[in-house]
């Protein structure tokens, strides 16, 4: 089953830096679907640039208004205009750095399908909460939260990635089996609300070599891969695994 592999730049490589990445990425050969997510400023190089159009780019973010004097933002429009297809939201850098709470991520969303982005909306809980067996709750506030009045059909066009925010960076990982289950919850929720399947996908501390343990899940739909993205021999492994051809 074709599974997707995002990766997550982050604030990591310049233009340049971006721009030969890009294109090595685009040689892989892969019947799954990857999704390239650089800075703002590297969007339109790479979709100007890349020979292959079979990877799809991502922004890391967008405005939670249309238009207007909001110094610094970029808009959903903008960012389509660019050539991205993808628009990460609610990352947990951004609920921390930026303070975005769950209505501001709620506004994004909007912003992002109204413009035809199609949205990874990022969830998952810290430490503590895990400790405090509190990961379900929380994954239902942020949920519902993130997702206020959006219209059942938008559904279509919003995936979900659950990345515990102590796994991100940290060389630590849930057990898959874990994941998988938290998946299936996260997917029931959504059910239970809109009558929509959608995709989850994992993200935190991913590495070619425990790849594939996630990806043999039938519930874990892909993975979101911040540091490991940013090492093309490391990267291109992971389609090189069993569960990834
Ligand atoms: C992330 O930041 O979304 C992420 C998954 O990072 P890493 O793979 O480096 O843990």
């Amino acid at each position: 089953m074709s599974k997707t592999i995002i990766a997550n730049w982050k604030m990591n490589l310049s233009i340049k830096e971006s721009l030969i990445l890009a294109n090595k990425i685009a040689k892989i050969k892969t019947d799954n679907e990857i999704i390239v997510c650089p800075d703002f400023l590297s969007l339109n190089l790479i979709n100007q640039k890349l020979k292959r159009k079979d990877i799809y780019l991502g922004a890391q973010d967008c405005a939670a208004y249309s238009y207007g004097s909001y110094t610094g933002e970029v808009a959903s429009q903008s960012i389509i205009e660019s050539g991205a297809k993808y628009v990460i939201i609610g990352h947990s850098e951004r609920r921390k750095y930026q303070k975005e709470d769950n209505e501001i991520i709620n506004n994004k969303i909007k912003q992002a399908l109204k413009v035809g982005l199609k949205v990874i909306l990022c969830v998952g809980e810290n430490l503590t909460e895990k400790k405090n067996k509190k990961t379900k709750s929380i994954l239902k506030t942020q949920l519902k939260g993130a997702l206020k009045d959006v219209l059942k059909k938008e559904l279509t066009n919003i995936s979900i990635a659950y990345e515990p925010i102590w796994a991100i960076g940290s060389g630590k990982t849930p057990e898959a089996e874990k994941v998988n289950e938290t998946s299936i919850y996260i997917k029931d929720l959504i059910y239970n609300d809109f009558k929509k399947k959608v995709k989850v996908f994992y993200g935190g501390s991913i590495k070619a070599s425990n790849s594939s343990e996630f990806l043999k899940y039938k519930q874990i739909d892909g993975l979101l891969i911040g540091g490991a993205s940013l090492n093309y021999q490391e990267f291109s492994k992971i389609f090189k695994k069993n569960y990834v051809r």
